[in-house]
């Protein structure tokens, strides 16, 4: 397969299809250059960097379309930092955790390692598979992925059991979040980082907060029954945050790439355009997996597939890992399955900055491989 060429007018545009990092577009890079002397270099306590933090703020606000009283807050460490938070700051004694792939595991995994926390309620699925929360009056907040990366199945955003119970519901939208639509009410903490959906930088997490988890947070911090590190402190963010602060110095740029996707979206419709994209690109790929006997959607459920991230697997006789290096040679790159994964798979994002032409143009490509090595 190695030596097969593949030819230039078949290939995509741009040849970017990972699930984060993950394209970022020519015009953000644009509007980043254009700023290289007035934004990039500046004191983040001064105006022209807060003015781009007040835009992600409030960008995300238009985007969601979020209720009175909710909030976006903003911190250094990305996604992985925000479970720390999360178990420091919004877990009171036990939480349940939904575990369907690395990323939801991880989280379950730092919150059974907190010595202030009783031991985690944790139901599992077989990776592929979406798992079911079941309500307990035991626990004070459910977490799970809107989508679990690291195998492309997608859930939905919704309460179990009864609200107004006091629990809260803590979902990592990492690589869903600006790409799948959700109602902002059935979340008390929606998170998620730049480098997946809105096509920028990592470094940073975001989270949408209800007044029910700021409440929460204000709470535990008041108590004081714990150590809560300042970089890892919820409250200290969401004053700072509240101000278009972060607490310590955050990667300019990223805010700038950020802000600028935030309002690409917002101009081309918002939310729902995006989610009707991802749908189409996503759908394009599922359809082509349908047609081709080689090909099989990874996540069995139809309604559990992911719209953001495609998994697919490659008949055993073929060698996915070849497949992928071939086009990774011709610039199309970022296509291999998730490491831990161990399967011979594809993983392909559809992030709303990917146009349906590059991704008919993925498939015309792999269509041709597949035909060549028959
Ligand atoms: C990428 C990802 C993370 C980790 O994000 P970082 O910003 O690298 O910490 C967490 N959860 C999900 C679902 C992800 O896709």
């Amino acid at each position: 397969m190695r030596e097969l060429e593949l030819p230039r007018s078949l290939l995509p545009a741009d040849g970017r299809f990972g699930s984060g990092p993950s394209r970022v577009r020519a015009e953000q890079v644009q509007a980043l250059a254009a700023g290289a002397t007035t934004i990039l270099g500046t004191s983040h306590r001064q105006a022209p960097v807060k003015h781009v933090v007040g835009r992600v703020r409030e960008g995300l606000g238009d985007l969601f379309s979020l209720p009175e009283g909710y909030e976006v807050v903003l911190g250094n460490g990305g996604s992985t930092a925000f479970w720390d938070i999360a178990a420091l700051c919004l877990v009171q004694r036990r939480s349940e955790h939904l575990v369907c792939g690395e990323f939801s595991q991880k989280f379950a995994n730092e919150v059974a390692a907190a010595p202030h926390l009783q031991e985690p309620e944790v139901i599992r699925a077989e990776p592929g598979q979406l798992p079911e929360p079941v309500p307990r009056d035991d626990v004070d907040a459910y977490a799970w992925a809107q989508n679990e990366t690291s195998t492309g199945v997608m859930a939905p955003v919704r309460r179990p059991g009864d609200a107004g119970n006091d629990q809260l519901v803590l979902i990592d939208a990492t690589s869903a979040a600006g790409g799948v639509m959700f109602d902002p009410t059935q979340a008390d903490a929606y998170y998620f980082a730049p480098q997946k959906a809105f096509a920028s930088d990592g470094g940073l997490w975001l989270a949408v907060l209800s007044p029910a988890a700021i409440q929460r947070a204000e709470r535990i911090a008041t108590e004081g029954s714990h150590w809560i590190p300042s970089i890892l402190s919820l409250t200290t963010a969401l004053e700072n945050s509240r101000k278009d602060q972060t607490l310590n110095t955050p990667a300019v740029a990223t805010l700038v790439l950020m802000a600028e996707q935030i309002e690409w979206m917002n101009r081309q419709g918002g939310l729902a355009w995006a989610d009707a994209r991802t749908r189409e690109t996503s759908g394009l790929l599922y359809a082509w997996a349908d047609r081709r006997e080689e090909i099989t959607a990874f996540v069995t459920d139809p309604a559990a597939r992911s719209q953001v991230v495609v998994t697919l697997d490659v008949a055993e006789h073929i060698d996915a890992t070849a497949m992928t290096a071939l086009l990774r040679s011709h610039g199309v790159v970022d296509i291999e399955p998730y490491r831990k994964l161990g399967r011979n798979q594809l993983r392909i994002a559809t992030f709303p900055a990917v146009p349906p032409q590059d991704v008919q143009a993925l498939i015309a490509t792999l269509d041709h491989v597949l035909d060549a090595i028959g």
